[in-house]
């Protein structure tokens, strides 16, 4: 019940996929992985997780809402005892947001405990589920990650390593995962390297980690990326690698580049914030706007910004303002007050705006709802004239790969060509970074559309895997309500 009264204000956004960390042979542990988790808040707000292994026992703390709400009490702390700790965030992309659902996931098997967080979502979930359900698995969860503790705790192999390598060939979709055992930690990234994962190393304690901004909050060293298809064991002779699966060409995620990843993480060796620099530096070269100043959608559109300005040679300028106080949710009792909704996040800055051509830049459109708020508000404020620029191609498909899009029937791109997209919006004129715009801004490298250096299929409908639960007439990111109707 509560959740019909809550709406997010960033619900005309996609929304972040989950964060993982991991660190081993450390005595502070707990208190560091809760460090790494905070830095990873941007990549889910709904969750949070900490198991750690004292030499003999696991020990869990999960709960619903924010890293800060749950694990800023020495107590949870001392109760995380262990040399040994992974950690989760999460954002639902499949499962309900429920406590049962909270990563990391843990569970006994004949070989002993082992407990499992995942970034990403696997496409055959469903489909692998139905058939270990007919073959007697009871799910506690709804999360798919539950679908991988159960091929783990099916498999004949004899080690942890090799029944979890037999696990996830038999999963398809993107996930970089992070695995904690009584011996060691493992982390994971799928053949195509959807998502990312790195290791560091904090004076002799190997760490994993979603992005390297949750280095450097605890001043680790980024050793490098775990390569797509790669499974690394970080145990007490150090730190192994395994290529295990079939070689596939990458497909990093491009979109991690646009909007996800924090913008002084270093993605696939590339600092995010001058890539978005490039990126808004690409937009103006293909899609100059006549413009006095140029105005950030905060805070997502604001380095984007920053590149279209210079290479423009325009002014930027702060002509709006958003509140950092409200919240991800808020209590919704009329369709009056979530229709103010937007103005509690962000406001036009009058005396910025009034009377100028203003190059509005933001990182992405979804649905179009917010806008067309921003819109509205800039013009209220005496824009003469507003200049829409985005700085990626329109999203047209959803992402079944850990991101949670509207589904396509939603998507304002996906509906409506450039002339009515500018009209539902109410700019005088909108333009999108083309592909090979993006392709050039992130990799230099032209997108070769037979075989794409990177996933960008919510721009171009080409998904790197088959989505075999979706062939089945089941929406992947629909999997948590199917699995709940159940
Ligand atoms: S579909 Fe889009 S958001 Fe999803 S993994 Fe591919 S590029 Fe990223």
């Amino acid at each position: 019940m509560t959740r019909r009264l809550l709406t997010r204000w960033d619900d005309d956004k996609p929304r972040e996929e989950c964060g993982v960390f991991g660190i081993f042979d450390n005595e502070e542990a707990a208190a560091l992985t809760v460090l790494g988790l905070h830095a990873l808040q941007h990549r889910g707000q709904e969750a949070a997780g900490v198991v750690t292994f004292d030499g003999k026992m696991f020990h869990s703390h999960r709960a619903l809402g924010l890293v800060g709400d749950h694990f800023s009490s020495e107590s949870v702390i001392a109760g995380l005892p262990g040399r040994a700790a992974i950690g989760h965030v999460r954002y639902s992309t499949a499962g309900a947001p429920l406590l049962r659902n909270v990563q990391p996931l843990f569970a006994d098997f004949a070989f002993g405990g082992l407990a499992l967080g995942h970034n990403g979502n696997l496409t055959n979930a469903l489909t692998l589920r139905r058939q270990l359900v007919e073959r007697g698995c009871l799910f506690q969860s709804t999360s798919d990650t539950e679908v991988i503790v159960h091929l783990i705790a099916r498999s004949t192999q004899p080690t942890v390593v090799e029944r979890l390598i037999d696990a996830l060939r038999q999963v398809e979709g993107a996930y970089a995962l992070v695995a904690m055992s009584g011996e060691a930690l493992y982390g994971v990234r799928d053949p195509l390297g959807v998502r990312p994962l790195v290791l560091g190393d904090l004076d002799g304690s190997p760490i994993l980690a979603s992005e390297t901004c949750a280095l450097d909050i605890m001043g680790a060293r980024f050793v490098r990326d775990v390569e797509p298809g790669e499974l690394v064991i970080l145990d007490a002779d150090g730190v192994d690698s395994l290529k295990p699966f079939a070689l596939l060409p990458r497909r990093f995620c491009i979109f991690e580049y646009v909007y996800f990843a924090r913008p002084d993480s270093a993605v696939e060796g590339a600092n995010i914030y001058e890539v978005r620099k490039r990126i808004g530096a690409e937009l103006a070269k293909d899609q100059p706007a006549p413009a006095d100043i140029v105005v950030p959608v905060p805070d997502s559109g604001v380095p984007a910004a920053i590149g279209y300005a210079q290479a423009a040679n325009l002014p930027f300028e702060l002509g709006l303002i958003r509140n950092h106080y409200v919240g991800r949710t808020f209590i919704e009792p009329s369709d009056r007050i979530r229709h103010l909704g937007v103005k509690l996040k962000h406001n036009a800055n009058k005396g910025t705006v009034a009377g100028k051509r203003v190059v509005l830049v933001d990182d992405s459109i979804v649905r179009g709802t917010t806008s067309t708020k921003i819109v509205a508000m800039i013009r209220n404020a005496g824009a003469a004239e507003v200049h829409m620029r985005v700085a990626s191609p329109p999203t047209t498909h959803s992402c079944f790969y850990g991101v949670d899009t509207p589904e396509r029937s939603q998507l304002l791109a996906a509906r409506n060509d450039l002339e009515a997209m500018a009209r539902i919006i109410g700019v005088d004129s909108l333009a999108f970074l083309s592909l090979d715009g993006l392709y050039r801004a992130v990799g230099g490298a032209a997108r070769d559309p037979v075989q794409p250096q990177y996933c960008d299929a919510c721009f171009s409908g080409d998904y790197p895997t088959t989505l075999e639960d979706l062939g089945q007439g089941q929406d992947p990111n629909q999997l948590s309500l199917m699995l709940e109707d159940a």
